[in-house]
């Protein structure tokens, strides 16, 4: 009798373990590298320094005729929102677009390193500056005010172009070009702010594609670093939006190449 008691008291402690294991399990402790290395690092503010740097050069190359435009994606290139993922951290609750809108909205993102000076540049230079960007449309008015509140040129709805119906951004850069534009610089941290086809590829595809391009990066096409979030996360496997919390983690680690000593 009493050892079966006793089995039973263990076998309630396992699955109890069990239970507490589920409930702490925090998959978006998977960010915490990225975000120190976004917040804390030298290396970050360098490596955007760099683009900037390079994208000016590239710029005062032009000639300067006719109607000028540059696209500025606006999320990890000029607006810095590494608070938001700190804070999925440190709530352990997922991504969702109700707290990212809320996010949004609290116009509190501060500006990547050297993306106002270089926005400021390219306006002073008549190049005409909008941003093209998939924050939900809903967001406008406080995307605006935020940009608006940094300093940065254009920070209005005729140039602040967020998502309405499709997250491919060709229709609104068409949209740009139909104004008599020429777009002369992209600049973004997801290869899909370059070219919208790339957003459905899997990495294999985009990194094979990034190897045909390589002229372009740091002329006509500027990347800022994002190594928290983008579309490379989904990109490692088929259907990764419609896995649990625990099967991306998964899916993550599965996607590593290790050194087999
Ligand atoms: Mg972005």
């Amino acid at each position: 009798m009493r050892k079966k008691y006793s089995v039973l008291v263990i076998a309630g402690l396992l699955v109890l373990s069990f239970l507490t294991g589920c409930a702490s399990a925090n998959y978006n402790r998977d960010l915490v590298m990225g975000i120190v290395w976004q917040q804390q690092s030298g290396e970050y503010p360098a490596l955007c320094y760099q683009a900037f740097n390079s994208g000016k050069e590239y710029v005062m190359t032009l000639s300067g005729q006719g109607r000028t435009a540059a696209v500025l994606d606006i999320d990890e290139t000029v607006l810095d929102n590494s608070k938001y993922a700190a804070w999925m951290v440190v709530s352990g609750k997922p991504w969702s677009a109700e707290a990212w809108e809320q996010w949004c909205n609290a116009a509190s993102a501060p500006a990547v390193p050297g993306s106002l000076d270089f926005a400021n540049f390219l306006s002073a230079r008549g190049i005409e500056v909008y941003y093209v960007s998939n924050r939900p449309a809903s967001t406008t008015g406080s995307t605006i005010s935020n940009l608006k509140d940094l300093g940065f040129p254009n920070a209005d709805q005729d140039h602040v172009m967020l998502q309405e119906d499709t997250s491919d951004k060709a229709p609104r850069l068409g949209a740009i070009r139909s104004q008599g534009y020429e777009i002369v610089l992209l600049a973004g941290d997801s290869l899909e702010d370059f070219e919208s086809f790339t957003r459905r590829w899997p990495d294999t595809e985009r990194r094979t594609w990034v190897d045909s391009q390589i002229e372009k990066f740091g002329v006509y096409w500027l990347v800022l670093p994002n190594s928290v979030y983008g579309t490379f996360e989904s990109a490692i496997r088929d259907g990764y939006y419609g896995l649990s919390a625990k099967e991306k983690a998964q899916a993550r680690l599965d996607a590593i190449e290790a050194w087999k000593p």
